[in-house]
């Protein structure tokens, strides 16, 4: 494995630690979080605050070495903004992490595509339906570890299930939109009988009440 540069910096939303895990695959498990800056999909409801573009929000440069040394899970989730728009610099990181044994997770939107280790688990959050400018990036299809569809009003399945099926190899999450959660959790009810190998997610943390 080459060795990673620990003085290149990322542009840094937040990063906290000994987290919960609240959403997919991974649910319960602890965790800590780097926020990458930036992410130009704009999602009405983004828990970010990057539904406007996210002027204003936090954008601090850090080096690799500075992340490496407040880590205290085994397992970090890089999130975002959009993670894999720092081309060069997404890999750069998930390198260093796998380097000091920690495990990887990256969520995505899928939009932005570049080769980072097959070691590290991807979460893919498809935002194609809400903002069609930002289709996803077909290899993510395949390279993804599980998939994660916010569901408001049920429509949202269907339209993705031209690019997976129903016995698709990876989990299938269905999350509620969390201000529309009265509604949306009676609608994945429905759906989960139609498709019994799908998943609800609930944001495990929001109900629990940590970051
Ligand atoms: S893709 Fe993610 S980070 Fe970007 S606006 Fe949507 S929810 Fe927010």
């Amino acid at each position: 494995m080459l060795v990673s540069n620990l003085q290149v910096k990322l542009p840094i939303h937040e990063t906290f630690q000994s987290t919960v895990q609240g959403e997919g695959f991974w649910t319960g498990t602890l965790v800590d979080f780097i926020r990458l800056a930036g992410c130009p999909v704009g999602c009405p409801w983004c828990d970010t605050g990057y539904a406007n573009g996210g002027q204003g929000l936090p954008s601090v440069p850090r080096s690799i070495a500075q992340l490496l040394a407040e880590l205290q899970s085994s397992r970090v989730v890089i999130s975002g903004g959009e993670p894999f728009i720092h081309q060069n610099l997404l890999e750069e990181l998930v390198r260093a992490l796998l380097a000091t044994d920690k495990q990887v997770s990256i969520e995505t939107s899928g939009a932005y595509w570049q080769e980072v280790s097959p070691l590290a688990w991807i979460t893919l959050s498809p935002k194609e339906h809400i903002s069609p400018k930002y289709p996803v990036k077909e290899l993510f299809w395949t390279r993804a570890n599980e998939i994660k569809l916010v569901v408001s009003t049920g429509e949202e399945v269907d339209f993705y299930r031209k690019y997976f099926v129903d016995d698709v190899n990876i989990p299938v999450y269905l999350q509620p939109e969390w201000e529309k959660r009265d509604r949306a959790i009676p609608i994945i009810l429905e759906l989960l009988k139609q498709h019994p190998s799908y998943r609800l997610s609930l944001q495990t943390h929001k109900l629990i009440g940590v970051q």
